[in-house]
């Protein structure tokens, strides 16, 4: 393989796994100029591309580049001025522009709702059948028939692709003369949080008591905020007293969220529950089929059997795999093995690991805390800031390794033996505190969800 597409390919892998802004500010002005047995050769654009490179996806690009070369152990990184208008350049912008218009929809700033979840796109099986017929029973009796509407099934079985696709059909359907509002109880959280440091909580009142829709994603991350709880509360009581509609998600049924306050619980169960479990073989092949068919690719029925026979808990996952093979039949023009989809399977699982980046944990943690991220890596000695600082130390090196030193200059840029003491303390105290190792795990669930 030539240089130019070697170095396209693995760019189209490191594209997956950085954020779109690191990858345009850091990446895209790359390129390979050398290749040897042992060493690869990449020139940046400045000193400062090539240290940032160095020092954070040092370990990803090689990771990477292995793929394709296994014997390379090591990639030296050079500088390079006047690189922008390359020919690697002009090429990679085609890719990536497909990739985009596949991938990536525009949100609907007045309803935060993605159109490229619709009701139409989402395949039905025994696993979800029950969910999907009382979702689609709202469409034409919003707020009447079954209310609050409540979902709930693991991580990437379809909830939020069901939900949204709910709020998309019922605007389509009665041709946007009902308001709809979808967040995820992450963001109903800090605007709780915002509204109440700004003395502004009538702002909570008019931003979600106008609605007739209120889709609320991923509800269990509520339980124990009491102030979140509590709007919430209100919220809903005022929206289901006018007839509103509520659509609620939720990773568990609402009897198992831990620390709901009661009255919240009991209004949850009032109404409609259904869960969205497991696909089957036979779903999974469907699902299968209809994403490759929309994303304009081909995969024969060997590979499709593969794929539905190992990857059974996860709906995203298997939309992670066919995003890979979309990605290799592009790069290589030509169709994947099942050698290849073998191959890409066994990388998914550690892709998820590198997905995770530092502002994440932060933001993980701040919100679960209710307090901002500027409070977090700030200075302020408040006694209410300790722990959750203590506790994003303790993540930033148990879930990414960073160096210590590292993360006490993004934390509040202490000395770094202040980190060390943390990281100590509180492996230390896990073994004998459950409370804390529950709130390391649910932190790091939300953070997973992130990635
Ligand atoms: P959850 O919210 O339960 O974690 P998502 O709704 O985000 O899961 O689903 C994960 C991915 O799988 C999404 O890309 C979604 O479009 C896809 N998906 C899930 N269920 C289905 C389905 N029944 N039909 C088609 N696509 C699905
Ligand atoms: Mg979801």
């Amino acid at each position: 393989m030539r240089n130019e597409e070697l170095w396209q390919s693995v760019l189209s892998e490191v594209e997956l796994q950085v954020s779109r802004a690191n990858f345009l500010t850091w990446l895209k002005n790359s390129r390979l100029i050398k290749t040897d047995d042992e060493a690869i050769t990449i020139a940046l654009p400045n000193h400062f591309a090539k240290e940032w490179v160095e020092s954070k996806y040092d370990k990803l690009i090689l990771g990477i580049v292995r793929n394709f070369i296994a014997s390379v152990k090591k990639i030296e990184y050079v500088v390079e001025g006047g690189m922008a208008k390359s020919p690697t350049q002009h090429t990679r912008t085609l890719v990536s522009e497909k990739q985009l218009s596949i991938e990536e929809f525009k949100v609907d700033p007045d309803t935060n709702l993605n159109p490229r979840y619709s009701l139409s796109s989402f395949v039905v099986g025994s696993s979800n059948e029950l969910a999907y017929a009382a979702a689609s029973a709202i469409i034409q009796s919003v707020g009447t028939k079954y209310n609050p509407l409540f979902i709930y099934g693991g991580v990437g079985l379809g909830k939020t692709h069901l939900i949204q696709g709910v709020g998309n059909e019922i605007k389509t359907f009665h041709k946007n003369k009902i308001k709809v509002k979808y967040v995820t109880s992450e963001k109903f959280t800090n605007d709780v949080v915002w509204a109440i440091r700004n003395k502004r909580t009538e702002d909570i009142k008019s931003a979600y008591r106008h609605v007739d829709v209120l889709i609320v994603d991923d509800i269990q991350f509520i339980g124990g905020k009491e102030k979140t709880e509590e709007e919430f509360f209100h919220t809903f009581n005022a929206l289901y007293e006018n007839n509103k509609q509520i659509i609620i998600s939720s990773d568990r049924p609402p009897k198992s969220i831990p620390i709901l306050e009661e009255r919240l619980r009991s209004r949850f169960e009032s109404g409609m529950i259904a869960d969205v479990g497991f696909p089957d073989y036979e779903t999974r092949v469907a699902i299968i089929k209809n994403k490759i068919q929309e994303k304009g690719a081909s995969l024969n029925d060997e590979c499709v059997d593969l794929i539905a026979k190992k990857i059974s808990k996860s709906i995203r996952e298997i939309e992670g795999v066919l995003n890979k093979v979309v990605f290799y039949q592009n790069a290589y023009q030509k169709p994947v093995s099942v050698a290849n989809i073998e191959k890409i399977i066994s990388e998914i699982g550690e892709k998820d690991r590198t997905n995770i980046n530092p502002n994440q944990i932060i933001k993980a943690v701040s919100g679960f805390f209710e307090i901002s991220p500027g409070d977090l890596t700030g200075k302020s000695r408040n006694k209410e800031f300790i722990e959750p600082r203590q506790i994003a130390m303790y993540l930033l090196r148990d879930m990414l390794d960073m160096s210590y030193p590292y993360i006490a200059n993004k934390i509040g840029k202490r000395d770094h033996t202040t980190v060390i003491y943390a990281y100590k303390k509180l492996n230390k105290d896990l073994d004998q505190n459950s409370s804390l190792s529950d709130k390391l795990k649910e932190i790091k669930e939300l953070v997973n969800k992130m990635g």
